[in-house]
């Protein structure tokens, strides 16, 4: 029985695959505040133009420079697992598999987006790129990719994740990157939020926030984004495609694929592909994985929105739990955003992409099973996908039927060894969907007029 399905070095793609030309509907424009649709010239005080056209392209391949399979290279493809220790555990006849993410330097998925971002800024003569990060994983991604192709990077780190991950910290100082907690002092933003929340733990949509103010004064200076943006999901569908070819090589094909879903990229990185199948008329399920505490898919409205906490962003159509929410302090601090991918959003608008939300305890108990029978310590974040993959697992050991399961293992977690110290100590909890907190919030959302809204 086979346990890793290895691609060969040749076999890592040469082209990202666009899911937009295969949506039914054409994806929903940015919009300025006014209601406008944002042209390429409204992104372009942030992000070089090749982003640009790649964020608004409905072409439905791309092609991956050289320059960047070069770097990719140092961990790509990744191998494809059978889990079947975890299956045996589950007394399961359903098969389960995983595509392991963990294996970039960076421990995560984000570097093959990170890589792609910093070589395009490079060729348009950026020097630095300014960015946020929840967890850490983003920040030491953009970090080891700006190393990789000679640009500074300066992080903005979320408060509480800045004190959780220290060793993130000094992760992103070894590749070069300097890293601030945000809120920080150091921006308009950051001194704004200070002033009405001085113990504010910080949250991904507040340090956006941080990151575009300083990219949009500076001319030198542009902006990374680790997720939800279409070019951050194009970049990683890679995982997707090495998956289908992986799958193959296997004789088998997934019924049902998860991933954890934050801002929607890893989520879209390996779904994606699969999608294209299912747009042909083929059966797969596309579960997107989220925190109870922060379930902008299950119970956000859909709806225009901004992408950082103080109306800096273009407004982007998705589900949303409004700008100004900030989540409870859980664990996977990748997964601590208001809004989600405007694609990722879309395609479970029309019902194409399911969603679901699971409880941080739930996630931490999954993550041990998953370390003390497939071994490898999975991120907090990874653990929403194994959490919902062991449920259904279950519900196949109760029925009898033997489905293919395939989820993304976005990411390892030894820099998160803290929190399941804690998770073992007792002292986690789950959070009550915090129903007041983000009523409030969705009462400060933008009035566009726009005719989709
Ligand atoms: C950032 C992160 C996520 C969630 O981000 P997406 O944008 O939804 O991909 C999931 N897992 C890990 C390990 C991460 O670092």
């Amino acid at each position: 029985m086979k346990t890793k399905i290895l691609l060969k070095e040749a076999d890592m793609p040469t082209h990202w695959y666009n899911v937009m030309a295969d949506m039914p509907n054409p994806p929903t424009p940015p919009l300025d505040p006014n209601g406008n649709p944002v042209g390429p010239e409204a992104l372009a005080a942030i992000f070089p133009e090749e982003l640009i056209k790649q964020e608004m392209s409905t072409e439905r391949w791309i092609k991956i420079p050289e320059e960047i399979r070069d770097v990719l290279r140092l961990w790509r493809p990744s191998p494809l697992y059978r889990a079947h220790r975890l299956e045996q555990a589950l007394n399961t006849p359903a098969k389960i598999y995983y595509k392991n993410e963990a294996v970039s330097p960076a421990g995560s998925h984000k570097p093959n987006t990170a890589v792609a971002q910093a070589y395009y800024n490079k060729q348009a003569g950026i020097k630095r790129l300014t960015t946020e990060t929840g967890a850490g994983q983003w920040g030491s991604s953009l970090a080891l990719a700006g190393q990789m192709f000679g640009l500074e990077v300066e992080v903005y780190m979320v408060k509480i994740s800045y004190e959780q991950k220290p060793y993130r910290r000094s992760m992103m100082h070894t590749w070069g990157a300097s890293v601030y907690p945000s809120p920080s002092t150091r921006t308009n933003a950051g001194r704004q939020i200070l002033e009405q929340h001085p113990d504010s733990e910080g949250s991904l949509g507040i340090a956006i926030s941080e990151a575009v103010e300083l990219a949009a004064s500076r001319d030198d200076t542009n902006y990374a984004l680790g997720s939800v943006l279409n070019h951050v999901l194009l970049h990683q569908t890679v995982i997707g495609e090495e998956a289908k070819k992986q799958m193959e090589m296997a004789g088998d094909y997934p019924d049902m694929i998860f991933a954890p879903c934050g801002g929607g990229s890893n989520f879209g990185g390996i779904a994606f592909p699969f999608f294209a199948d299912k747009a042909a008329g083929r059966e797969v399920q596309l579960v997107a994985v989220e925190p109870t505490s922060c379930p902008s898919l299950t119970k956000g409205l859909y709806a225009y929105d901004f992408g950082d906490a103080i109306g800096l962003t273009p407004l982007l159509k998705m589900y949303t739990l409004g700008h100004n929410f900030v989540p409870p302090g859980i664990h996977a601090g990748g997964l601590r955003y208001h809004g989600d991918s405007a694609l990722v959003s879309q395609l479970h608008y029309e019902g194409l992409v399911d969603a679901l939300a699971v409880p941080q305890l739930e996630t931490f108990e999954a993550g041990v099973l998953f370390a003390r029978t497939e071994a490898i310590i999975p991120a907090p974040e990874a653990t929403h996908a194994i959490a919902a993959v062991i449920r259904e697992a279950k519900r196949c050991a109760e029925s009898g039927e033997p489905k293919t399961l395939l989820f993304n293992l976005s990411g390892h977690g030894h820099f998160d060894m803290s929190s399941y110290d804690r998770f073992f100590a007792g002292e986690l909890r789950d959070y009550d969907y915090p129903e007041e907190a983000i009523k409030a919030s969705l009462a400060d959302l933008p009035q566009v007029k726009f005719p989709q809204n």
